[in-house]
């Protein structure tokens, strides 16, 4: 018997106070606040669904392993805990542990990046293109066209454009190309997986031209149950082994821990070929530390060697996968347009859709996410034209969509959190009609929507 509700497969083990505010407080908090998401304390947040990343809550294991961290400066017995645990998914022959996975992005592309070289991805996460721009090489994305219609159900939204791929190598040529990437999930275009076939034919490429391939694996768990569910012929598979088969179609990775591997904080670099790791590990060694501990203590070491076993246990997974398409689901019965299909780690807003009557330049997302605030305490994120429509030469340009991503943390809030929050989305829908948009009163130079202050228009 399948039953309807989705429980929580683990129990509340240790508690973190949720302080309750009244609507009237929310909106001189956020009035405060510039109208700004980020600028709020998040004590005076009910539903923090900012990002998913590094706000997970640990097992009791991951604490007991915490304890059990071992803090010695080199060859520390966490660090062999820490790299068989990864090695165990990811076979790759050398890890270099970071503390963040930009860290790793940046390690990598000091090394491979600079002018004239291009690097394809199905879709770059902004720090891997930050960090590909700022060595002066060029990010470009080659993502299915499906992936960029909000609308389309296709399975594998996160795919690459094989045949563009194909062609991308033959126009920009090899000797131009130092690694192609495939980020899984695709983070950028809403948590979409990549469906294996696509990671072997991209492999295949690879192997065809003699291009490293490397992928960008924060959300690789998530990805491989998405190719157990709807991939044919993966439906029996453990996903660790799904996990296995995709590092070793692979010459390397970057990770960010604080996805999948439940890390409060953490990440890795890992590849094959010994001179690029031996070039890396003397980066490591200018900015993380020395390569036992890379960017992290020991301690942090063992709580991740313990959450990917973690991450990759079934009953998890599928909780984790329902409960996000729980909300999606119940978001779309309203009425409320949302990104389809749901992803892996976050539902996505379509604001643009929602509130027609407020111009892109007016920042509907914003308007939408402030509103999800003041009525409920829910805060949101915007990815729209506050966070893309500032180029570099100083022009306004409006985004193609205009979204609000509620993430959803792992393992921390539980069904009737998610249940106020489709009440308080609910009771927004009804205010739609009438939300006006907002003007930007001051900026920073760059990624403006950290920081930026706004006035209600
Ligand atoms: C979060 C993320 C990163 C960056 O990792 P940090 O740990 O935040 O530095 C890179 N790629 C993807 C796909 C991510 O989701």
């Amino acid at each position: 018997m399948e039953f309807r509700t989705i429980i929580e497969p683990f129990r509340i083990h240790s508690v973190a106070p949720i302080a309750m505010t009244t609507q009237s407080q929310r909106e001189k908090l956020i009035a405060d606040a510039g109208y700004n998401l980020f600028s709020l304390h998040s004590d005076d947040v009910l539903i923090d669904l900012l990002t998913d990343s590094g706000t997970g809550a640990m097992s009791r294991n991951q604490w007991a392993a915490i304890q059990h961290g071992d803090e010695s400066y080199a060859g520390s017995p966490s660090w062999l805990i820490f790299k068989e645990a990864v090695q165990n998914l990811f076979p790759f022959k050398h890890i270099i542990p970071t503390h963040q996975g930009r860290a790793a992005e940046k390690i990598l592309f000091t090394a491979i990046g600079g002018q004239g070289k291009v690097i394809p991805n199905n879709t770059h996460f902004d720090t891997t293109r930050a960090n590909i721009e700022y060595s002066k090489a060029e990010a470009v994305d080659l993502v299915i066209a499906e992936g960029k219609d909000p609308a389309s159900k296709h399975p594998f939204k996160g795919n690459m454009d094989i045949g563009a791929l194909e062609n991308f190598i033959k126009v920009n040529g090899v000797e131009n190309i130092p690694i192609v990437m495939m980020t899984i999930t695709n983070n950028s275009s809403g948590g979409q997986p990549v469906s294996l076939e696509n990671l072997r034919a991209v492999s295949a490429i690879c192997k065809k031209y003699g291009i490293p391939f490397f992928l960008d694996a924060a959300r690789f768990a998530e990805n491989a149950w998405f190719i157990r569910e709807r991939e044919v012929g993966q439906g029996n598979r453990e996903v660790a082994d799904i996990v296995r088969e995709i590092a070793q179609l692979a010459d390397g990775m970057t990770i960010s821990a604080k996805k999948d591997p439940f890390g409060n904080i953490g990440g890795w670099l890992a590849m094959n070929d010994d001179g690029l790791a031996m070039q890396a590990r003397n980066l490591l060694i200018l900015t993380e530390g020395f390569p036992t501990y890379g960017g992290l203590a020991g301690r942090d070491l063992e709580a991740l060697a313990v959450g990917l076993t973690e991450a990759v246990s079934h009953d998890y997974l599928k909780y984790r996968i329902q409960s996000t398409a729980y909300l999606g689901n119940a978001l779309a019965m309203m009425g409320i347009p949302v990104v389809q299909p749901i992803g892996g780690h976050a539902v996505y807003i379509d604001a643009k859709a929602l509130l027609p009557q407020i111009p892109s330049l007016h920042y509907p997302g914003q308007a939408l996410a402030i509103e999800l605030y003041t009525v409920g305490g829910i805060r949101g994120c915007e990815i729209g034209s506050v966070m893309f429509g500032r180029k570099p030469d100083g022009s306004e340009v409006a985004s193609a969509m205009e979204l609000v991503r509620l993430a959803i943390p792992r393992r921390t809030y539980t069904q009737s959190h998610i249940d106020y929050v489709i009440e308080v989305c609910a009771e927004v829908v009804k205010l739609a009609p009438t939300l006006t948009g907002y003007t930007i009163v001051k900026e920073p130079p760059a990624l403006r929507h950290f920081t930026a202050e706004f006035a209600p228009l």
